[in-house]
């Protein structure tokens, strides 16, 4: 294999993809790699082992590529981007690869051939869980795409030694158990030792006047912990692009153990060792509210300190340009703000070890960095205390503390008298370091990801800042992977649509828009159907084998799968369903179409309100389950563990796609767009990206219900909302909620719990206010899925309409206006 790959280096030809062209082929590579693995019989060979083999055969396919790759930038010295992010929520590996090298036919042949199914074999991977949600999938998602689009662009994170926690339920209760994913190793990962770097954390820094009259830092005493990077290859669909993700591991250096062992104390060694560990130990278990604040910090700064310093190197290693150049070749995103600490990282290194000036650093570092923000929730926007901060990372404080101070200069020369302004744009205020204004201060471009999103930023989260830099702000609508979430998802669909309209839509995915022609076509829509049962079949045998419960696929599939949440309102979902059961019971002889309702997701282990919803699901869930004769016409189903493996059989199986939050409250969503891929109906409000569905299917293809978010925000800002008055007036929500503390539909506490949080509390989410308008959605469902032909038109439009929400568009637009990068044959 290598004396080819040589031979088409020699000839410098455009170079055929490479891959096993035949089953004997792929044998052949597997045996050899077998023998070299585990030196022994094929047949003892375990399924783990047999994974671990094809893995490090794809890996064997792509090496050349990904060597060839980065000189290809380098040669042709081309701008690349490294897109920081604190979570990378990839998936499963093999099965995406497989089909990015375009091996994945040859390689179930092969292995069938051997004894083996791919289908059996693709479970052993562990799910690579470095994320918790739609934050760490949107970054999988985008260097998926910058590689299928031959982009120079990177993923730099750490690597967890527990991705988050697994999921199980008992007695209705989420238990947290570790996810220890490396046990067998990770056969994607390259580690890199000769590419380490120092970080330094503690110690004393202080600005003393230098020789040449100017200040210097003096930073003394600092502990340095060794970063040692694991790169993952991340593979272009069936092109040569390998881009790099590199993970980032705290290590202890041996000197360092030993210089303690020196001083004679095992102790102080061990404890030093320990403290090193930790910081690339755990993953945090929420995106929104942190804990173990102090630790968390300390990963943000090790992973943007050491993800700078060698982009650095690279640079002048490789490039061989002058500093004042560098943001015309490397351009660093940062995914929220917890790389926040990019900026005056940058500043330090341009400063202290470049000789740069303040004003010439600072220059640099606006062009190079760009921030995406994540979130509208005020209580959401990072910010740590000033002496935490301090003691950690004093250096980065001394320059935080002058970047503070130059701009509120400006700032109260500019809006004088203004204090109010200058808390609203400081970076440094009330003892706090603001991470969202330092953000926007040191980048040149701040985005929302959905317009919705980006307009409130704009206009009240950071509305202060929007005022000072406009032309700073932008929009940029989220994407999916239609290579992940419907290629390799949803294969028999994929193959449909193949049929259909050919392929091209795998390279331009708003091509899926062909599909409009065949909307109306009986043939097509048969064909559909056809697929849709097959899916949502292959979820029900998923469940009997994995839970032995059996779910009726003539059922609607009714699904919200998402990491719990007060604001997305799973509550509104289980009151409904309450709603639904009340009304069963009071009438033995009401019939409604059957349905089916699927939960999935994790509550972070402290958001005590959060699991309390799962344990409320899992006993309603039971309740209904139970009842011989509702069972007939209503199920629910709490699924364990949701992750991205899971996510794959249940977002092609759905029908209806639950999309709740309260307006205003959601960025995004990205799951509503893996619904819309696979030709479910979304049943949603008018927030994040569901309105810009919502304007490419039109109303008669999604069902969308409940208040504005202008009018939650005038709630708010103006009071004037009482569930009280709502529960009052309303007969259907009178009855539900007496049902839930007089015993009729049974008895549970956390049945009184739900109550107390909807009236007592005032509801804060606005769950009783939408109801009544959430039932008519639930009922305008039923009524559409009815006209099984005209559903499934609206299926079909919704897949056709698709292709906007890949996040090739959104790449696209990332290197158009933010970037200001090109592809790159390699
Ligand atoms: C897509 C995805 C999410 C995000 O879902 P939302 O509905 O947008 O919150 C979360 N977790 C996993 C595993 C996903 O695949």
């Amino acid at each position: 294999m290598h004396r080819q790959m040589q031979g088409h280096l020699k000839r410098g030809l455009e170079r055929e993809m490479k891959t096993w062209h035949t089953k004997e082929e792929f044998k052949s590579a597997f045996t050899k790699k077998a023998g070299i693995l585990y030196d022994k019989e094929l047949h003892d060979l375990t399924r783990s082992e047999v994974y671990q083999i094809i893995a490090y055969m794809v890996r064997d396919l792509v090496s050349d590529n990904w060597i060839r790759t980065n000189k290809a930038y380098v040669e042709k010295k081309t701008k690349q981007i490294y897109y920081f992010s604190i979570e990378f929520l990839l998936g499963r590996l093999l099965e995406s690869n497989l089909i990015g090298v375009d091996g994945e036919a040859v390689c179930r042949e092969g292995l069938r051939d051997l004894g083996w199914e791919l289908a059996d074999i693709l479970p052993e991977e562990r799910d690579p869980g470095l994320g918790n949600g739609g934050l760490g999938r949107l970054a999988a998602c985008f260097i998926d795409s910058l590689a299928a689009l031959q982009m120079p662009g990177h993923g730099c994170s750490l690597r967890y030694q527990y991705g988050l926690f697994k999921q199980k339920m008992v007695d209705d209760y989420q238990v947290e158990l570790p996810d220890n994913w490396l046990v067998n190793g990770f056969p994607w990962e390259v580690k890199r030792a000769d590419k380490a770097v120092h970080v330094a954390f503690c110690g004393n820094a202080y600005m003393r006047p230098a020789d040449n009259g100017e200040l210097e830092c003096v930073y003394e005493g600092a502990s340095y912990v060794r970063a040692v990077p694991y790169d993952v290859p991340i593979i272009g669909y069936r092109n040569n692009t390998v881009n790099t993700l590199r993970l980032w591991r705290a290590e202890y250096s041996r000197d360092d153990v030993y210089r303690e062992l020196s001083l004679g104390d095992r102790h102080q060694a061990f404890l030093y060792k320990d403290s090193v560990q930790r910081i690339s130990r755990f993953l945090y278990p929420d995106d929104s509210t942190e804990d173990g604040r102090r630790l968390r910090l300390m990963q943000e700064y090790f992973m943007v300190s050491a993800g700078v310093q060698s982009i650095i190197r690279h640079y002048k290693k490789k490039y061989k340009a002058p500093l004042t150049a560098f943001a015309d070749y490397m351009g660093i995103h940062i995914n929220d703000t917890h790389p926040a600490l990019v900026i005056p990282e940058l500043m330090r290194i341009f400063m202290d070890e470049e000789g740069l000036s303040w004003n010439q650093a600072w220059q640099i570092t606006v062009r190079t960095v760009a921030y995406t923000n994540h979130t509208v929730l005020p209580e959401a926007l990072e910010r740590w205390s000033i002496p935490m901060f301090k003691s950690l990372l004093p250096r980065i404080y001394l320059i935080l503390e002058e970047l503070n101070e130059r701009w509120l200069k400006k700032v109260r020369t500019l809006y004088p008298g203004d204090e109010g302004k200058a808390r609203d744009v400081a970076v440094l205020w009330g003892g706090q370091v603001h991470m969202a204004h330092l953000a926007v201060l040191g980048s040149h471009s701040t985005n929302g990801v959905a317009e919705i999103h980006s307009q409130i930023l704009k206009d009240s989260t950071l509305h202060q800042l929007y005022t000072c830099f406009p032309s700073r702000f932008g929009n940029k609508t989220n994407g999916i992977s239609h290579r992940r979430w419907l290629i390799q998802a949803n294969p028999q669909l994929a193959a449909l649509l193949d049929d259909t309209i050919g392929t091209d839509w795998h390279g331009s995915p708003e091509r899926l828009e062909e599909l409009m022609a065949y909307c109306n076509d009986a043939s097509f829509l048969e064909r559909l159907d056809g697929v849709k049962r097959e899916r949502k079949r292959i979820l029900g045998s998923y469940l009997l084998k994995q839970y032995g419960v059996s779910v009726d696929v003539d059922s609607i599939f009714d699904v919200q799968i998402k990491r719990i949440h007060l604001y997305k309102r799973q509550l509104l979902n289980i009151l409904h369903i309450l709603h639904l059961y009340r009304r069963l019971k009071d009438d033995p002889s009401l019939v409604i179409a059957p349905r089916t309702y699927f939960f999935g997701g994790k509550a972070a282990a402290s958001y005590d309100e959060a699991k309390q919803t799962i344990r409320l699901i899992s006993i309603v869930s039971r309740m209904i389950n139970d009842d011989r004769r509702i069972s007939k016409m209503l199920r629910v189903m709490f699924l364990e563990n949701y992750n991205v493996s899971l996510g794959q059989i249940l977002f092609p199986a759905a029908d209806v796609s639950e999309q709740i939050s309260t307006a205003g409250k959601e960025a995004s969503g990205t799951g509503n767009m893996k619904f819309m891929m696979n030709g479910a109906l979304t049943l949603g409000t008018m927030d994040g990206a569901n309105i810009e569905i919502r304007r490419r299917v039109g109303d008669e293809n999604c069902v969308i219900f409940g208040l504005r978010a202008d009018a939650v925000m005038n709630y708010y800002i103006h009071g004037g909302y009482s569930s009280w008055e709502v529960y009052s007036s309303d007969e259907n929500i009178r009855k539900v909620m007496d049902s839930l503390i007089n015993g009729s539909i049974g008895d549970h506490e956390i049945f009184g719990m739900l109550y107390e949080s909807l009236l007592d509390r005032n509801d804060e989410y606005f769950v009783l206010k939408d109801f009544e308008a959430y039932c008519g959605g639930q009922r305008e469902i039923v009524r559409r899925y009815k006209n099984r032909r005209s559903w499934l038109h609206s299926s079909a439009v919704n897949i056709a309409q698709s292709g906007y929400f890949s996040s090739d568009r959104t790449i696209r637009q990332y290197a158009a206006d933010i970037w200001h990068i090109q592809g790159v044959k390699v």
